[in-house]
């Protein structure tokens, strides 16, 4: 795919300017993305308004259904194209792609196509004061155009996560995925085509964020925004949609903790923790970049988590054992560089790593950053306050529970925590003081489709997954009855 063109309407359209596709291993351009005008979003904007009251409109939920399953079947007919893809644009491992990213767009679609055919109204009976009776019965309709504006690291994942359920409440969509990372969600725009999405049902505009934005958030035609990205654009998207009051689900930023007590079972957590921190890179919504460890285990931690820093492989994507590829861009890599360089210069002790690795061949035109363990620094320190979304942890010791609920706790972030402890009654007492959307108990990044995702304070607003997605997509209408 050397050209990527944005889908309106039901065809493919050239657009007036393109920009560079850059693969991240090695710096070179990969294809032109096209970047949509006013013009295109209006007329993707128009399509998907007509497609609401068209064949679209009209279909029954099964129909509807059976459809979302044959994406979710097309996806996985040309699962070795869109594996190839999200590698090109991303530099993510093989491993991770083949495992996670790819099977999760089909999942996505095949979950929420499911789940419609269960999706229900609420009844009540209503007595008056006189003795009148009223039956009320409430019908869940789509909300509208729905702008999906989706990010980089888990591309193909994370806009199927709300394309897939704003369809099945019988929405229509305009897809804005990330200028990073455009190639799967063009196979995907192919995808719905071939299999027999109605024009304007969905479409895809392309583009970068800065430039095209606004035009899309702040189209009248829009009824509601969905986000995920970072917390400093959810908080400009807020502000582009607030003189419409446009309904928005967010899902922003985490800078998350990792709580590992003295009655851990240090090998698993030590594992799990090198996991939750240096998976995709640490490109993940939900990694860890603040460990707190109990003071007696501390050393031995430290120690072992060394090991397992130091064992994981980077490299070509598709190289056997690769565990990480690069960070997504150049931009990308000197911002978490920024990051080590601080923390040196705040005379933090750098454990391993720090740097970039050096390959002698092509590679050191990419991106790739090493994994870093640091300690040393004040909780207050930026460098444990802001999101850095790299390979990189700090670790600190704590001496009390109430201690380190309170430490975890200090944070204007609140998406995810990973909690290590073999005692149960400690971690249900612990789980739900932390102020975060999502605890985890001995395991990370372990999800039910089904179960509510999302976070607090600066990480979002709003809960997807299962019926929190159905809820989000849908408008629900109370029809009073008197009897
Ligand atoms: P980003 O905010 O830079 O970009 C996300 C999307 O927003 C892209 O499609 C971009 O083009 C678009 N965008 C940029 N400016 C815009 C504007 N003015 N109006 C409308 N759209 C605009 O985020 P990113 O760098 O792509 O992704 C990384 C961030 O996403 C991290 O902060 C990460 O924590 C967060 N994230 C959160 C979750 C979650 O579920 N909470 C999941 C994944 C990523």
């Amino acid at each position: 795919m050397d050209k990527l063109d944005c889908y309106i309407a039901g065809q493919f359209v050239s657009s007036r300017c393109y920009f560079d596709n850059i693969n991240p291993v090695n710096g070179e351009k990969i294809a032109d993305i096209a970047e949509a005008d006013q013009d295109q979003i209006d007329q993707a904007v128009a399509a998907a308004r007509q497609a609401l009251t068209g064949e679209w409109g009209k279909m029954s939920v099964n129909q509807r259904s059976a459809l979302l399953h044959k994406v979710a079947d097309g996806i996985e007919a040309r699962i070795d194209e869109f594996i190839e893809a999200e590698i090109s644009d991303t530099g993510k491992s093989m491993h991770q792609v083949q495992t996670i990213d790819i099977p999760r767009g089909a999942a996505n679609f095949r979950t929420f196509a499911d789940m419609v055919k269960f999706d229900h109204g609420e009844t009540f009976v209503t007595e008056t004061a006189t003795g009148e009776k009223a039956i009320n019965y409430s019908v869940n309709k789509p909300l509208g155009v729905i702008a999906v504006i989706s990010p980089w690291n888990l591309p193909l994942l994370l806009a199927t996560w709300k394309v897939a359920p704003a369809l099945a409440c019988g929405n229509c969509v305009i897809l804005k995925p990330s200028e990073e990372t455009s190639s799967t969600a063009f196979l995907l725009a192919q995808v719905m085509h071939d299999v027999g999405i109605p024009t304007g049902v969905f479409n895809l505009i392309l583009g970068r964020g800065k430039n095209i934005g606004d035009m899309l958030t702040q189209h009248a035609g829009v009824d509601a925004v969905t986000f995920t990205g970072a917390s400093a654009t959810g908080q400009h998207i807020m502000r582009a949609v607030a003189p419409s009051v446009k309904p928005i689900s967010f899902e922003l930023g985490g800078k998350n903790a990792a709580i590992v007590f003295e009655d851990a079972d240090l090998n698993k957590a030590v594992a799990g923790v090198a996991r939750s921190t240096f998976t995709n890179c640490g490109q993940v919504c939900l990694c860890t970049e603040r460990v707190f460890v109990h003071r007696s285990i501390y050393t031995s931690f430290i120690e072992q988590l060394k090991q397992h820093a130091e064992n994981i492989k980077i490299g070509y994507p598709k190289e056997p054992n690769v565990l990480i590829g690069p960070l997504v861009s150049k931009h990308h890599q000197q911002k978490v560089l920024s990051y080590y360089q601080q923390a040196k210069e705040k005379g933090a002790e750098v454990i391993t790593g720090g740097g970039v690795p050096r390959f002698d061949d092509e590679r050191d035109n990419g991106c790739f950053i090493e994994p870093t363990v640091i300690c040393g620094l004040s909780d207050d320190d930026p460098i444990n306050q802001e999101e850095i979304f790299g390979p990189i942890c700090h670790v600190s010791p704590f001496d009390d529970e109430q201690e380190v609920i309170t430490r975890a706790n200090n944070s204007r972030y609140g998406l995810a925590c990973a909690i290590w402890t073999e005692n149960l009654s400690r971690a249900h007492r612990v789980a739900p003081q932390i102020d975060v959307g999502l605890v985890w108990v001995n395991t990370w990044f372990l999800r039910d489709l089904r179960t509510p995702f999302g976070g607090v304070k600066l990480s979002g607003i709003g809960r997807e997954g299962g019926m929190h997605s159905m809820r989000f997509y849908s408008e629900p209408v109370n029809i009073c009855i008197k009897v």
